[in-house]
Order: C-alpha cells, then sequence, then structure tokens
C-alpha cells in the first residue's frame, strides 16, 4: 500500500493547482488537503490575480470559486479558457447556486463541488481531474509515439528506395501478371529504356529479348517455384552490351508467388578480357605449332636413321622427346580448337546427320584401341531407324571421339564399354557407359573446366590435357544439346548426352 501511494504522490507531483477564493479558510485549508494528496500548490484571493498567476506559471488544475467580490466567476472562467483551454477548472459554488453550476460546466468547466464541501469530497473531485489529466498526457503520448514511428517508416521507405536509385546493379521488380512495378536508374540505363518510360507495362515493353521476357513472365507467374536455381541468362542489347541476368520468383507468407525480381548486371567489360584471353591463346597457339611439328618430324627422321647410323645414340631420350613434343602438339589442337569453338567457327550451319551410323564410324575407328587393352567396345541401338538429329557432323565426331577416347583410356584392361544410343523426346540420347575408375563426386563439378584432370594412382601415367570434356561441352551448347554426368569410383561412369533431333539454334 505504501508503494501505492507513493507512487500516486510521485505522479501528482507534476500537476500544479490553483485555488481561487475569497474565504481564507476554504483557500488554505483546500491547499492543505490538496498538498497532502501529493501536489504542489497555489493560493489566489481574487479572480484577477488568479489570471496574473496563470499568465506566469503553468497550472493543470483551477479550483475556482464563482461568488468573489470583483471580476465575475463567469468571467473569471471565460479569460482562463482563454489562457490555456487545457486547465481543468473545478467550481466552487453555494447551493443556491447550482443553476450557475451547470451553467459553468457548458461555459467549459471540468466539475464543480458545492460549498461547503468535506474533505473527502475535495479530495474525490481533484483525483478525478488528476485522473483525467494523467489520461489526457498518456493519450498524448501515444499519439506521439504512433507518429514517431510513422516518421520512422516514411524514412525506411526512403532509405531502401535511395539504395534502389543508387545501387549500381541493375533491379526490375514485376507483379504476378508480369506487370513491371519498380525499375531502377541501373536498368533503365543498361536496358537503354527513355527516361521517361513509366512502369506499369507488361515485362515485354522493356526486354526486347523474346526467350527473356518469356521466362520473366512465367517466373512471375509462379511457373517456376519448384526451381531451386534458374541459371544466368545473357542478353545483348542494341549498344552491344552483354547483360548477365538472374530472375527469383517473389514469394509471400504462404509461398505464394507475389511476382518476380530481376537482377541485371553488365559483364561486356568481363567479355571483353575473355575475347581477348582466347585470341591470346589462340595466337601463341598457332605460332607454336608449326616449329613443334618440324621438331616432332625431325626427332622421327633422327630417331629412325639412327637404329642404324648412329647404334650408341640414347634411344630412350630421344623417344620421349619425341613423345612429349606429340602431347604438346595436341594440347595446342585442343587450344586451338577451344579458341574456335569459342568464336563459333567450328560449329557449322546444323545439318540432318544420322547419328547411329557416325557413331559406328566413330567405334570403328577407335576399336582398335580398345583392343590393346582388350576392352569390349559396343554400340547399342534400337532396330528401327532413328530420326536424324540436327547438328555439324564435325562436331559430332569430336563430341563422340572425345567421350568414348576417355572411356578406353579410364577403363581397365579387359574392361567394358557401351555407346547406346536411343529416341528421347525430341532428343536423341546417346549414353557413354564404362565400367572403368570412375569419378569422386567432389571432382564432377570440375572435369567440364579447362586443364582440370583427376589426379590419383590410376590416372596418373595416362596423358592428357585436361581440355577434351570442355571441348565437348562447349560444343554441345553451341549446337542445343547438354551433358550430364553419373559415376562412382570402382563402379564406372556413365555420360549421357542429349541431341536435338529438331532445328534449335
Ligand atoms: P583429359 O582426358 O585430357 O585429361 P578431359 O577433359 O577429357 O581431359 O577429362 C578430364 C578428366 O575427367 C580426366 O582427366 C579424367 O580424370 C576424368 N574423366 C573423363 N572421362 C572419364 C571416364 N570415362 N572415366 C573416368 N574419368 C574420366
Amino acid at each position: 500500500a505504501t508503494t501505492e501511494r507513493r507512487t500516486v504522490k510521485e505522479t501528482n507531483k507534476t500537476i500544479r493547482v490553483l485555488v481561487v477564493d475569497d474565504e481564507r479558510d476554504i483557500r488554505d485549508g483546500s491547499q492543505r488537503i490538496i498538498e497532502r494528496l501529493g501536489f504542489e500548490v497555489e493560493v489566489a484571493e481574487r479572480g484577477s490575480e488568479a489570471l496574473k498567476r496563470l499568465k506566469q506559471k503553468q497550472f493543470s488544475i483551477v479550483l475556482l470559486d464563482l461568488k468573489m467580490p470583483g471580476m465575475d466567476g463567469m468571467e473569471v472562467l471565460a479569460r482562463i479558457r482563454e489562457i490555456d483551454s487545457s486547465i481543468l477548472v473545478i467550481v466552487i459554488t453555494g447551493f443556491a447556486t447550482v443553476e450557475t453550476a451547470i451553467e459553468a460546466m457548458k461555459q467549459g468547466a471540468y466539475d464543480f463541488i458545492p460549498k461547503p464541501f468535506e474533505p473527502d469530497q475535495l479530495r474525490i473531485v481533484v483525483n478525478r481531474a488528476a485522473e483525467k489529466i494523467a489520461i489526457t498526457h498518456e493519450a498524448q503520448r501515444l499519439a506521439r509515439e504512433r507518429q514517431r514511428t510513422l516518421i520512422d517508416l516514411d524514412t525506411e521507405k526512403s532509405r531502401l528506395s535511395t539504395i534502389l536509385q543508387s545501387l549500381p546493379d541493375g533491379v526490375i521488380v514485376t507483379n504476378s501478371q508480369a506487370k513491371v512495378v519498380l525499375i531502377n536508374p541501373a536498368a533503365r540505363q543498361m536496358l537503354e529504356l527513355p527516361d521517361d518510360m513509366d512502369t506499369g507495362l507488361e515485362i515485354g515493353a522493356y526486354i526486347a529479348d523474346e526467350k527473356i521476357h518469356r521466362l520473366i513472365a512465367e517466373i512471375s507467374q509462379g511457373k517456376h517455384i519448384d526451381y531451386d536455381d534458374i541459371g544466368p541468362q545473357e542478353i545483348e542489347t542494341d549498344q552491344q552490351r552483354f547483360l548477365l541476368l538472374k530472375v527469383q520468383p517473389v514469394l509471400g507468407e504462404r509461398n505464394e508467388c507475389l511476382g518476380g525480381v530481376v537482377n541485371l548486371v553488365d559483364v561486356t567489360d568481363l567479355k571483353v578480357i575473355d575475347r581477348l584471353r582466347s585470341e591470346f591463346v589462340a595466337k601463341v597457339s598457332h605460332e607454336l605449332r608449326s616449329p613443334l611439328s618440324t621438331i616432332h618430324e625431325q626427332l622421327a627422321v633422327v630417331l629412325r636413321d639412327s637404329v642404324n647410323a648412329a647404334p650408341d645414340l640414347n634411344q630412350g631420350i630421344l623417344t620421349r622427346a619425341k613423345e612429349k613434343t606429340h602431347s604438346l602438339i595436341s594440347l595446342i589442337s585442343d587450344l586451338l580448337d577451344l579458341s574456335r569453338i569459342e568464336e563459333g567457327v567450328i560449329c557449322r550451319e546444323p545439318q540432318p546427320v544420322q547419328l547411329e551410323t557416325l557413331l559406328e564410324d566413330i567405334i570403328n575407328f577407335l576399336k582398335a584401341r580398345a583392343e590393346i587393352k582388350k576392352q569390349h567396345l559396343v554400340l547399342t541401338r534400337p532396330e528401327t531407324p532413328l530420326p536424324p538429329v540436327q547438328a555439324d557432323p564435325l562436331a559430332l565426331e569430336s563430341i563422340f571421339g572425345n567421350l568414348i577416347t576417355n572411356a578406353i583410356n579410364y577403363t581397365q584392361q579387359g574392361g567394358n564399354i557401351e555407346v547406346r544410343v536411343e529416341p528421347a523426346g525430341i532428343n536423341l540420347q546417346v549414353k557413354v557407359i564404362d565400367n572403368g575408375f570412375g569419378i569422386e563426386e567432389r571432382h564432377l563439378s570440375d572435369i567440364f573446366k579447362r586443364f582440370y584432370r583427376v589426379k590419383n594412382d590410376q590416372t596418373r601415367f595416362i596423358t592428357g590435357t585436361g581440355l577434351g570434356l570442355p571441348i565437348v561441352k562447349q560444343l554441345l551448347e553451341a549446337s542445343g544439346g547438354m551433358i550430364d554426368v553419373e559415376s562412382s569410383p570402382g563402379t564406372g561412369s556413365t555420360f549421357s548426352v542429349l541431341i536435338p533431333t529438331q532445328n534449335t539454334v
């Protein structure tokens, strides 16, 4: 109970009360009673004096005797309201003046107390007024707080939009109807859109590439939610700039699709560097190839002639030198192939190719190699003729030549290699299956990278450049096909290739 009283007193402290009465007993008695409630109290004898005090200091409650000599009580009330309308005025009235009290209430007095009054009655009205003040303060505090959170929200919003405005990456947000709801200045600049082009149109109005805007529309409409990752797409603008574009669905709380967000990065400079690098490699390889071939041929001649002419010569050293130059020449050929594929010159116009015949030819050619290792190399094909694929036959030879050579190289003596061709929708699928060394899971994503070779006890002595699979991959991409690999060490590897039977590129 004591703590409760103390809290009341403490909150009351901020409340200042002015008692205005011409009767000294009432004035002083009231002051004492109210002070004991914990309020700060001052007194005034006359209306005019009260008004003077009110102008000097802030009071929350005024106890006002309506019947005083001098200024009329009603008049004083009106003036107090003028000075500060939030002051709660409690009028003190005699029995005879109940009507005046009602009139005073109409004029804005908060409450009244009839004269003579008991101390308890006084405590009740003053406390009631104090409570009203506390409630008003609390309401004002809440209103201020609400105002502040609104301001915070507003600044948060403008901060986000400032960040988006100055982001160097392009950002476009679409709604679930694939209409653009936000596009930042970087995106506008990258897509070369006029400054006054508004949001609100379909995505196709902003991005010309049909395949890309269809993809964005589908993602915005929630058609690809289940795919974890839709790989980055590349587009070329009219100004020959290259943009890398990533689209993600924007998901709501219940995983429903609300639209899409597109991120754009200008990769033109990177592309230029990449092209310069390819050109450099192509140039160096080209320059190296003829002198190396000459050295290789000369070594062959020296080796052949030395057998009779100079039997003391160390044949082993010469043979190894010849082998090394041979691997260097094949490395250079691979590098040249890769550069040409990158420039897009190696893949000629696709034409109808009877894939099973082409595979048969390659297998016949490579059979001798497999036989040296006593391996079984077979082609499995359906009895009915297959539809022709649409591709460059030279590219196909390089693709399957590489894959089957790899299978022979990375399979032990006496192993089995099967090349299986069958239809798969609008594609033909070719699987090159071996029961050889296999590849550990952790290498699988790297073997298609340039120069990547798996090094272990089984592969150490197999020569290679690490360029075969990157060439295969590039050629397939250029022909609208794709490649996948499944493998486990000790069991073998299966490289699966899809090639379209209809023209897609
Ligand atoms: P290279 O054969 O010249 O080393 P590739 O790019 O053709 O280069 O192959 C990269 C690596 O992938 C090889 O070094 C080898 O470790 C692994 N690899 C490729 N094909 C197979 C296969 N059929 N079985 C096991 N490992 C393979």
